[in-house]
Parts: C-alpha cells; structure tokens; sequence
C-alpha cells in the first residue's frame, strides 16, 4: 500500500520495499516542493518565473540536491543503462507527474542532451558536460530538447511517415566547416526550458539541400557565441515550465558534440528516441490522471448535495469509476510499455533490435487521453469549484489539456503507431538495419 497525503492505495505491481521507500519520498517531494512552487509559478508571469529567485530554480536545484538526475543516466563506468528498475522510474515518473507536470516536463527535458551523451558521446565531452552535470546538486546545468520548428512541429516527430522526404527544409541547418559545423537557424517557440537552458540537444538539417529527414543531432553550449533566446511564451497550461524559441545566428559545432552524424542511423535513433520519450511522457501522464482523480475523490467524499455526500450519486459513482478504470489501466500499460523500451533500445543489452514504436506510442496516447479525460471528469464531478482558480482541478485541466498536444499530438502519434502495427505487427521490433538501407 503506498501512502499519498495521508491517504493509501493499492499498487498492483507489488512494489518492494526500495521501491515503496522510494515512491513515499518522491510523493513527499511532490507534495512539499513540487506542488506549492508549481501553483506559484503557474499564477507568475513568464519573465517572472524564469528571473532569479523564481521558486522554479528552487525546485530544480532540490531535485539535483536528491540526485534524481543521477536515476535516469548511467555513470561513466557502471554496468547496466539505469541506476534503478524500470518498475521504480515509472513509479518515480507518476510521482513527478502527480506534483507537476510542467516541473516534470523540466526535470525530463534537462535528462535528454546528457542522457545521450552518456550513450553516444565520447571520452572527452563526458568529461566537460557529463560529469559536471552528474555532479552539480545547485542546478547549474539544465538540458533541454530542441527538436520542433515553427514549420516543422508534428513533422520532426513523423519521420517515418512514407512522406516525410516532401515535408521540406528545416529552419535549422548545419553546414560542415574544419572540425566541425556551423548551426544557423531557429527551433519553435514551444522548446521546454529554453529560455533558462544551458545546454541544448539540437536536430539540425545538414547542409541546405535536403529536407528535415537529412538531420544531424547534436548537444549545444547556449553560452556559446550566436546563440539568442525569444521571450518566455505565455501557455494556457504546463506554465511553471519556461518554454521559448533558441535562435542559432552561426554557432559553431564541434565534430566532437556532434552525437548522431547525418545518415542512415538518424531517422532510426529518432524513432527509437520517440520510444523512449514516449512511454516517459506516458507514466508522466499517469501521475497527472491520479491527481484529477484523487482531487475529485475527496471533493465527491465531502461535498453534500441532495441530501448526502456527492459519492451517494450514481452519477458521481461512475464518473469515478470511470476515473479509477483509466488511472489503472493507464499505469499497467504504460509501466509495461517503458520495461519493454528500456530493455529493447539497441545497446541496452547484448541482443536488443530495438523498441517498439507501436507500443510506446500506443502507452503515450492512451495515457495522455486517459489524463485528459480524467481532469474533464473531475471538473464536472466538482462543479464550479472544479472551474474556479482557487482549486487544483482547475490547474490539472489545462496542463492535462496542453499534454495532449505536448511530445506529439494524439493524432500524429496514433498515425504513426498505425503505420508500424501495419507493417510490422507479426514481428518484436521492425528492422532497425532494413529502415537505414532505405534512408
Ligand atoms: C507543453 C509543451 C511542451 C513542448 N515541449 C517541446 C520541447 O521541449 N521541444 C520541442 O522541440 N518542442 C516542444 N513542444 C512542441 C510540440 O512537440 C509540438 O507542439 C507538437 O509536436 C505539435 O506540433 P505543432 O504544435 O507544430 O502542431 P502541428 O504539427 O501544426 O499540428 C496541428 C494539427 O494538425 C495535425 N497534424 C499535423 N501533422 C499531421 C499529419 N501529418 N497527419 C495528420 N494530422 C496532422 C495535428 O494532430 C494537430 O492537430 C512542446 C509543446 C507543448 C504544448
């Protein structure tokens, strides 16, 4: 049973005792930290969240100081991809989620650029970025993942849809120069974090014939010169998570910091990139859901209409059945979709041909629409007090609202599950080697 804010529920994982240790202080973390600061921040204006002294960086730099970086990526040296069980980063990730999604959202995008150092980068950049991030308990480091464009948003994110060499030229290329490559260009207004990043994991169309499919990935210093900031966007929802344009004006690349070079290997790593970003935002998800509906839980619990408690209504009993279906089933196939991914990313073990996207995606949509139609639900079953700006619903609703857009839309991520369950559904995994021939 795992204690949340007084209150117990029953996990049907069976959680061990590290496990369970480990949920009851990261739900102690989203409750203390997380929340409080998330309902500031989410009433703050965006330059106001990122100056300093924001209670943004507060949380960043608690999160650092418990080392839950540390949890996600692996330390120079050590057997195995992840610190702790799948089981534990998915009950890690609905905890996060459970406090705030738009924290979350920044803890998660801050992994990407060293997650990817530590699987694809040399001895020399481990030793000047890796480490010092793994190390830094202040917050001095924060990734983000700058992928989408303001012509390209759902396309970075379609790459094997058959069509995608006719989606056009990216706004952010890479043209080779000795040693390394020059990034001119600009990523959407919608990258998590930027406008407080330090580092940035870049995709950059190479040379400027191509399209976004001919693309390089590669981790920037946005210390360096060239690199320029938009402002802070102002977002219905997800608000305590700055997000901004990055504008490149010739920013030169190290060969070094470059981690997936143009070629065949790129679309197949951005696909399998998706798996895992994919069944993360999945569990993310599962957290959001379980706080709508806890929240309108303990309202229906409380509030007398008719006579009685709301819970005496058949109406608000299946409203919160419903609730609890999704929550469940949600968590079962979203813990199961990110076990597969992590022991099915090439490099994880000996013999892994790769995540499957279908799953993943599959974890990603119905998680996000399960949250989506849970916070619905619990703004009705709390009537206007769900719709005031004093409650918590209220907040979950527009975060759950943006979810469905954020990371991929529903619609696109379903495209493109179907597109592989197609072609694919009688084998494990499509073939990693037969997707690059094609390139
Ligand atoms: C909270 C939040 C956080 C984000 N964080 C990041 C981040 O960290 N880094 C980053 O780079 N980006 C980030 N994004 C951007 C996000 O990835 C994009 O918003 C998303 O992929 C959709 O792209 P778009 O907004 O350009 O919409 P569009 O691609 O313009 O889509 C508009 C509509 O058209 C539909 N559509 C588009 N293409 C197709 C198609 N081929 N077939 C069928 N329907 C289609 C979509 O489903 C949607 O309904 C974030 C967005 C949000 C809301």
């Amino acid at each position: 049973m795992a204690e949340i804010s007084g209150a117990t529920f029953l996990d049907l994982a069976g959680l061990s005792d590290e496990e369970e240790a480990l949920r009851t202080e990261v739900h102690r973390v989203a409750v203390e930290v997380m929340g409080p600061a998330a309902r500031a921040l989410d009433q703050m204006s965006p330059t106001e969240r990122i100056a300093p002294g924001s209670p943004f960086f507060t949380v960043m730099a608690t999160l650092k100081q418990l080392g839950y970086h540390r949890v996600f990526v692996r330390h120079d040296g050590e057997q195995g991809a992840n610190q702790i069980s799948p089981l534990a980063q998915s009950v890690v990730l609905e905890e996060l989620g459970w406090g705030s999604l738009g924290l979350a959202t920044a803890f998660l995008v801050d992994l990407l650029p060293m997650l990817s150092i530590a699987n694809f980068g040399g001895d020399e950049l481990k030793a000047e970025l890796l480490d010092p991030w793994l190390d830094d308990e202040s917050g001095r480091f924060h990734g983000c993942w700058a992928i989408t464009e303001p012509d390209h948003g759902s396309d970075f994110l379609g790459l094997r849809d058959e069509a995608s060499a006719s989606f056009g030229r990216a706004q952010t290329v890479a043209e080779p120069v000795t040693g390394g490559w020059i990034l001119h260009g600009q990523k959407s207004a919608w990258v998590s974090s930027a406008p407080i990043a330090t580092h940035a994991a870049v995709h950059a169309q190479a040379g400027r014939d191509g399209n976004v499919s001919h693309s390089l990935f590669a981790v920037v210093d946005l210390s360096d010169p060239g690199v320029h900031r938009g402002p802070p966007a102002d977002m219905m929802g997800v608000r305590e998570d700055p997000q901004g344009e990055l504008f490149f004006d010739g920013v030169f690349v190290p060969d070094r910091n470059v981690l997936v070079p143009p070629g065949p290997l790129y679309p197949a790593f951005v696909d399998q990139l998706l798996c895992l970003t994919s069944s993360v935002i999945a569990n993310v998800a599962v957290g959001v859901a379980r706080a709508s509906f806890e929240e309108a839980l303990r309202h229906a619990r409380n509030r007398v209409q008719g006579g009685g408690p709301l819970v005496r209504h058949k109406n608000i009993q299946l409203s919160l059945y419903s609730m609890f279906e999704k929550v469940e089933t949600a968590r079962a196939y979203s813990r199961a979709a990110l076990a597969h991914t992590q022991s099915s990313l090439p490099g994880s073990t000996p013999t892994a041909t790769g995540a499957s996207p279908r799953h993943a995606r599959a974890a990603q949509v119905f998680a996000k629409r399960s949250a989506f139609e849970v916070a619905h639900e619990a703004v009705q079953v709390m009537g206007a007090t769900g719709l005031s700006r004093d409650t918590l619903v209220e907040k979950l609703f527009r975060d759950a609202r943006c979810l469905i857009v954020e990371d991929g839309t529903l619609e696109v991520l379903a495209l493109d599950a179907a597109r592989d369950l197609i072609d694919h559904y009688e084998r494990d995994t499509y073939d990693l080697e037969e997707m690059m021939a094609t390139w």
